[in-house]
């Protein structure tokens, strides 16, 4: 039976993982954040202090890194060397040192190979830089998500004060240009939208919106088939 996979790109902030994890319920899909998997990456050469500058250090230091994705309750873990570390991977400073180590290309190879195996064998709804362009090429939907930089930044904000964390919108905004520009012109799987994917611009649209917007796209093309 075929399996559907729908991709999700876009910038840093842009409700990606949020969005997607909905729709994996909705749909019965399993959501794969593969930003955790870079992030993950982050925390063992941080753990190492491996400069992330130095590519022969973090190409070598890939060797001694197994990360595997395994599921509780219908929300991803991500175990490195056999340690479930879903928990310490969602700060700031690991989503920079995930962007800074994820140029190198002995980290890209080794995490696509992992994730096209994940989507070869189950309807998977995958978010992160280069899905619809390098991971999953030939995905039944791609889908570009993105939002104003103020947007994106406002809406962290909202994320990390509500949990008590001070912040400053202007820097948060500073480090969400800065991620971008790493993300999107690194030489390896630049982030960039696939010439077949679908622009939503969510910066004028509730969760829920584009939640159903995307639902819908992926009907239109599929729902006798599947739905
Ligand atoms: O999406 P998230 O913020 O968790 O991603 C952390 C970093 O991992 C991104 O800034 C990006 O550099 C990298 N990443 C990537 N390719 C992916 C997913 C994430 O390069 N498919």
């Amino acid at each position: 039976m075929k399996n559907y996979n729908i991709a999700i790109d876009g910038p840093a902030g842009a409700g990606k993982s949020t969005i997607a994890k909905n729709i994996a319920q909705k749909l019965q899909f399993i959501y794969v954040d593969t930003g955790a998997m870079y992030r993950a990456m982050a925390l063992f050469m941080l753990r190492q202090a491996i400069v992330t500058e130095d590519a022969g250090a973090v190409s070598r230091a890939c060797n001694s890194v197994n990360i595997i994705i395994e599921y509780i309750g219908g929300e991803q873990q991500v175990i490195l060397n056999g340690e479930n570390v879903t928990a310490l991977i969602r700060t700031e400073q690991i989503g920079k040192l995930a962007s800074a180590v994820a140029k190198h290309n002995a980290v890209r190879t080794k995490m696509v190979e992992l994730q096209k195996n994940i989507a070869a064998s189950s309807n998977v709804i995958m978010d992160g830089r280069d899905i619809g362009t390098i991971v999953l090429p030939d995905a039944d939907l791609k889908v570009y998500l993105t939002a104003s930089t103020k947007e994106r930044a406002l809406r962290r904000f909202k994320e990390l004060d509500g949990k008590g964390i001070f912040c400053n919108v202007k820097e948060i905004e500073q480090d969400i240009i800065n991620r971008d520009r790493q993300d999107m012109t690194r030489e390896t799987s630049p982030l960039k939208q696939a010439e077949d994917a679908v622009l939503v611009d969510s910066s004028n649209m509730t969760i829920d919106e584009v939640i159903d917007k995307i639902i819908s796209l992926f009907k239109e093309k599929y729902n006798g088939d599947l739905l």
